[in-house]
This record gives structure tokens, sequence and C-alpha cells, in this order.
């Protein structure tokens, strides 16, 4: 059966690398009737970051992302945090110590760097020289004797070939005369990166690794300490890496590239995982708007790319832009509920009826790219003490005659008996045709006052959704 894991190391917040690496992994397992794992990599006790679990399993919720087994909700083959299963690896490094497969290393840091710098002098990549490989038990008994804790190595072969099978690359060959006998436990007892991953992906029953490119130069190391543990390795796809829109590595001056950042800046998860879904994976046709489940039932891992993916804030903007019309409105007004909160607008909306709510959102949701700026063109819906642009003073209100005109219109919308859409607009096109005006010579201003800006939706949406009482009173307040 399918199971695959999603295995950050907690060393900083989650980004949109990783999430989208979690991504490929998700949509793999739940499109094969799998088990998608959470395993926290947190044996780099010097880079690991308090708060960096937490983030990273609210992001992966928030992004909709639900995984079966972790470190929260456990399963059948936890712990779930490394730091919980040294025990293991030390066994596992036992028995390959016992079998002759790992040897105990005495080296000293600085012996180590003064044999790097030797073999770089003289041209060649440094590596280790295997000069514990070989030492007699005696030899062995006198450093240990000597208080020195040693590290555990790999026998790796001088010569011969390991082949890794990357399901979107192909046969990848590494020459054995490349790699060294390198460390898989530290004199320490923790394990390394490439020995924990291991242990745990072999007694997690993971059947895929789906993890990003940058680990393939790994995958050999990992190959050879399956085969030293006896252990079936399992099928590994190397997800292309994400690039910024010059082509270098991604990074903080690209802007946003934590996923809490963009949902900071107003980007709806629904979309951030759309976006993302479409960084290295295609569906082979024009679509673009997949939800989760279309996402789905479409993935699969023959059509991920094995080139880089370019990022382009401009093109997950227009995803936003697209879920913010596509989503029902009642989700909307749940994304966007914390922001009118930030914008000191919380108590305001909450106060105020539900569907009148949602309308504000309809009516203006198709100007808006982000919650951000939903919110922000909402606000006057939801305050009376707004500032008019400036702008729009220039431009509207400081005409000759505007205010005897923004008072005649304020008395034909008292003596309104309806005030829906229609009969507003009704009476003031009444007005405009008997004053004479052109229709901007009064919609403009009268925007002005009732919203403090010269763009939104229909003048006549907005006045019938803030009712005859708000109108009035604006109308007035701009008149004075
Ligand atoms: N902890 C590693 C990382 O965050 C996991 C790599 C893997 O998936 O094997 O890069």
């Amino acid at each position: 059966s399918v199971r695959v894991r999603f295995a950050p190391s907690p060393t900083g917040s989650l980004h949109i690398g990783g999430a989208r690496t979690a991504l490929f992994n998700y949509l793999f397992a739940r499109s094969r009737g799998g088990k998608f794992v959470l395993r926290l990599e947190d044996t780099d006790f010097e880079r690991h970051q308090e708060e960096a679990e937490a983030n990273i399993l609210e992001n992966l919720r928030w992004l909709g992302l639900e995984w079966d087994e972790g470190p929260d909700c456990g399963g059948p083959y936890g712990p779930y945090r490394q730091s919980e299963r040294l025990e293991l690896y030390r066994q596992e490094a036992r028995r390959l110590l016992e079998a002759g497969l790992a040897y105990p290393c005495y080296c000293t840091p600085e012996e180590l760097a003064a044999e790097r710098e030797r073999m770089r002098r003289e041209g060649k990549v440094p590596r280790y020289s295997g000069r514990c490989r070989n030492l007699t038990p005696e030899e062995r008994a006198e450093l240990e004797a000597k208080g020195i804790k040693p590290a555990l190595r790999l026998r790796v072969p001088a010569e011969g070939q390991i082949v890794v099978n990357d399901l979107l690359r192909g046969e990848v060959v590494f020459d054995c005369s490349a790699l060294d006998d390198f460390i898989i436990m530290k004199s320490s007892g923790v394990p390394t990166y490439n020995f924990a991953c291991v242990v745990d992906d072999a007694h997690m029953k993971i059947s895929h690794v789906i993890r990003a490119e940058e680990h393939l130069s790994n995958t050999p190391k990992q190959l050879l300490v399956y085969q030293a543990l006896g252990y079936e390795p399992p099928a590994f796809a190397h997800v292309p890496m994400i690039l910024a829109p010059d082509r270098s590595k991604l990074s903080k001056r690209h802007g946003a590239t934590g996923v809490e950042e963009f949902r900071a800046n107003g980007f709806v998860p629904e979309a951030l995982l759309n976006y993302l879904a479409l960084l290295g994976w295609s569906p082979g046709d024009e679509q673009e708007i997949f939800s989760k489940e279309e996402l789905i039932a479409r993935f699969s891992l023959e059509a991920v790319s094995k080139h880089a993916a370019v990022y382009d804030i401009q093109k997950l903007t227009w995803f936003n832009s697209q879920y913010l019309n596509l989503l029902p409105l009642e989700r909307l007004y749940e994304l966007a509920l914390p922001f009118f909160r930030e914008a000191g607008l919380g108590e305001e909306v909450e106060k105020a009826e539900r569907d009148y709510v949602l309308r504000v959102l309809a009516a203006v949701r198709s100007r808006a790219r982000t919650l951000v700026e939903l919110v922000d063109m909402s606000s006057y819906f939801f305050r009376d003490d707004f500032a008019y642009d400036p702008k729009g003073v220039d431009k509207f209100f400081r005409r000759p005659g505007v205010a005897e005109l923004l008072r005649e219109g304020r008395e034909i919308l008292a003596r309104l008996p309806s005030f829906d859409e229609a009969s507003v607009e009704a009476a003031y096109r009444r007005l405009i045709e008997e004053k004479g005006i052109k229709g901007g010579d009064l919609i403009h201003p009268t925007r002005l006052a009732l919203t403090g800006r010269t763009v939104g939706p229909g003048l006549f949406e907005i006045m019938a959704l803030l009712g005859k009482e708000r109108c009035l009173a604006r109308l007035e307040r701009a008149a004075r």
C-alpha cells in the first residue's frame, strides 16, 4: 500500500518549497488511497527553532494538507519526532557495528579538518581517508581508554556504482569512488540525517519517498544504508526546485517565501494550494483552476516535470483574485474575518447582520486581489468616520454648487418610500435629467460622500446596501 511522508526539519517556518513537497506527497497519497505521514526531523539540536514545529503544523493545516499519522495525532509507527526515536537509531547502528558494516571513528574534528585541508592543497576532492577503517581491536581499546567517544561510519565500497531509480528522472548513476565512509552516528550518539531518515522510512513502511531535488545526492548514500540494514528501499521521486523569476535560488530577497507571510498578506489557502500544484505538475491541458478534490483526481507523479519551476508572484496573485470570486461567500467571510479584526472592524462586522456582510463581500470582491484589499474595499460599509480621498475632494467637492447638488440628492432620497437599487437609481436619474447635468456630475460627488473613494462597486448598489439612514447622514456630512 502507498505510504508517503513529509519530513521537515523544524529549523524554520514552512516555506513554499516545503509546502509544495508536502502537497505532492499529499496528492499522491490521496490519489492512491494511501497514507500521508508527517515526521519531524528534529535531531539538529543546534539549528532547532522552538516555534518552527508549531508553525509547520499550523501552516500545513491551514493549507488543508491533513496528515494521517504525525507527532500530534500519533499512529502505528510512532513516535513521529526523531528526537524521540534515538534508541531505535542506536539499536540499528549497533547492528551494523556488530556485523562489521560500520566502524567507530576516533578522529577529532581538528584532525578531519586538517585532512580535508591537505587534500584540497593536493588538488583532490576532500573526503575521509578511511584512517580508522582498519584499526585493530587493540588500537581501538587504546583510543577508548583515552576516553575518546567515537563516531560511527558506514563502510562504503571503494568501487562500483549505485543506481538511483528515480520515478521522474529514470536511472541516475553514482560512482562509489565519489563517496567516502560517511558518518551515520555522531560521537554524541545522535544519528545523521542520512541514517535516521533511512531507519525511519524503513520502520514507518514508507513506499515512496517524494522529496526535493536537493536530496538526490543523498539518495545513493541512503541506498547503501538500506543495503547494510537489509531493508528494501522505497521508490524515489525527486521533485524539481522552485526558482525565483530571475532563475536564481528563491530566497528572502524575492519577497514573501514563507506560507505564513502569504497568509498574512491576504492570500487564501485554496489559491496558494492550486498555484503550488502547478509549480512542477501539469495536468496536460489548459485548465488552471483546480479544487483540492480535482487535484487529487488528476494528480500523477508521471506528470511532474523534472525541470525547475519558476515562481511568479503575479500568477499567484491572479489565482488569488480568481478564488476571491469563486469561493462561497460564507467561506470568504470566514477567511476575511481575521483581516477585519486586524483593520479594527472586527466588532462592527460581527455585530452586523451576516447577510449584510455577505452582500458587501459580494459587491466588492471582483476588484480585490487579496483579503487585505477586500477588507479595505469593504471598510466604509462598517464605519462612518472615514476620510475622503484628497484627490477626489479636489476633483468632485471643490466644484461650485456641489454642496447644493448633494443636498438636493439627499432630499429626493429622503422622500423615497423604498430604498432598493432600482428605486434609488430611478430617483437619481430623474434629478440628473431635471437639472440637465451629466450623470457624473451627481454620481461622482455622491460616491465620494458615501464611501470616501472615487472607485468601487456601482453607486446604486452601494446606496441600497448602505440603506437610507446611512446614505442621508453621509450626504449631510459631505454637504456641510
Ligand atoms: N529533513 C529533510 C529536509 O527537511 C527531509 C528530506 C527528506 O525528505 O528525506 O530537507
